[in-house]
């Protein structure tokens, strides 16, 4: 089991699914392996407790753990093989990050997120991933053109393929990957925490934007980042964060009965 080299650092709320492109592009395979020993000879309890937070969130990504579900210490100690301490320590974690909370006597819980909390992880996103295109054209070197081209294969391949978990972390991933490549592991981190948030919101509201429509519109970013065309790439990506966010169903239907029988 490799660990993420932020167990180090004492950063946490990563994902594995999004530390894997940096580890990839960021640094060579010995570099990684070296931090993740010096990682878990400094300390054993927090890599435990960040494998646990890992494998919870790469779940919630790929939507195999769905909103409301508890999650029993007991259970997770025997899963993991730790103790109730780590455990706990992993929940708190989870709990800062927003994607579980915790309930006095009743235990944890996978978070279930408001429609208002929906819609203002979507204007954040929105706000970022904007800028974060804008950014990139400025700076955006061929080799990493080739590895975000590189990175829809995959997501095609995946869509192609009907792999769900697989291509709904690809299709996540790719945001993180686009943060990563201007060097800002701030921006990094965060985008990688409301993109698992976006899962559970994904979860809850029933999404009808279908992988292969999202994949596309990766495409179209890319070719304008490919393009150094700063302001398609940043029109494209506030349309498609439009496009996703519209497909959830977050508005209650019918509420208005005149509006509803075309009275009004
Ligand atoms: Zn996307």
């Amino acid at each position: 089991m490799t660990r993420s080299p932020s167990s180090s650092t004492g950063l946490h709320g990563i994902s594995p699914a999004s530390a894997k492109p940096r580890r990839a592009a960021a640094s060579t395979p010995a570099a990684g392996a070296r931090r993740r020993k010096a990682a878990v000879d400094a300390a054993p309890a927090a890599g435990s407790t960040q494998r646990i937070v890992d494998a919870v969130t790469t779940a919630i990504v790929e939507r195999r753990l769905m909103p409301g579900t508890k999650l029993v210490e007991q259970q997770l100690g025997d899963l993991f093989k730790v103790s109730r301490t780590v455990v706990r320590q992993a929940l708190n974690q989870l709990s800062r990050d927003h994607l579980v909370v915790l309930e006095p006597a009743r235990g944890a819980f996978v978070a279930q997120p408001s429609v208002d909390e929906a819609r203002q992880v979507f204007e954040v996103r929105r706000m970022l991933e904007q800028q974060m295109v804008r950014q990139l054209c400025a700076v955006v070197t061929d080799e990493q053109v080739a590895l975000l081209r590189a990175h829809l294969v995959r997501e095609a391949a995946a869509v192609e393929r009907i792999d769900v978990a697989g291509r709904t972390r690809l299709l996540a991933d790719f945001h993180v990957v686009l943060a990563r490549m201007l060097g800002n592991e701030v921006l990094a981190q965060l985008l990688a925490d409301l993109l698992a948030r976006c899962s559970l919101i994904a979860l809850m509201y029933q999404s009808a934007h279908d992988a292969g429509h999202s994949a596309e519109e990766h495409v179209a970013i890319v070719d304008a980042i490919a393009r150094r065309d700063a302001r398609a790439a940043a029109r494209l990506m506030d349309s498609h964060l439009g496009h996703v966010e519209r497909n959830l169903q977050l508005h209650p239907r019918a509420v208005d009965l005149a509006a509803a029988l075309a009275l009004a």
